[in-house]
């Protein structure tokens, strides 16, 4: 009965900790397009006052998901590198069941290849650029 001598068996392990690090994962892209709706962008973008967010909640990016500390942060944000970079991908429409009816012929089709996603409004009097292209 020798002991066998054991294989590496942990080569590889990451720690626990890294593979479910879920905290940062931000929403999916079918999900914020939900939220772009104007219903709903309308209610997200004028939030309650909630201190446990950020900026008491009151600067969001819609598509980012992204709560910021004040209006100057939030105008910071909309001129960064992955905003932009964010909104470029958002425009791409995602597939929903209304696409796939309209394709199918019912009703008329209206091919939707991409959707106009702007930055939102600015609140306040401060000055945002337009999102480039149209
Ligand atoms: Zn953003």
């Amino acid at each position: 009965m020798g002991r066998l001598r054991r294989k590496k068996m942990h080569k590889g392990d990451k720690p626990l900790k890294e593979k479910y690090r879920t905290k940062r994962r931000t929403k999916d892209f079918d999900e914020i397009h939900e939220d772009m709706k104007p219903s709903n962008a309308e209610a997200l973008l004028n939030q309650e006052l909630d201190l446990d967010k950020p900026g008491g909640a009151q600067h969001y990016c819609l598509h980012c998901t992204k709560y910021f500390i004040g209006p100057r942060a939030l105008a910071d944000h909309f001129k960064s590198k992955p905003h932009k970079r964010r909104i470029k991908a958002l425009q791409v429409e995602p597939y929903s069941q209304e696409e796939a009816e309209r394709a199918a012929g019912m009703g008329s089709y209206i091919a939707p290849k991409t959707v106009e996603v702007r930055t939102q409004d600015a609140k306040e009097n401060m000055q945002v650029e337009t999102v480039e292209g149209t």
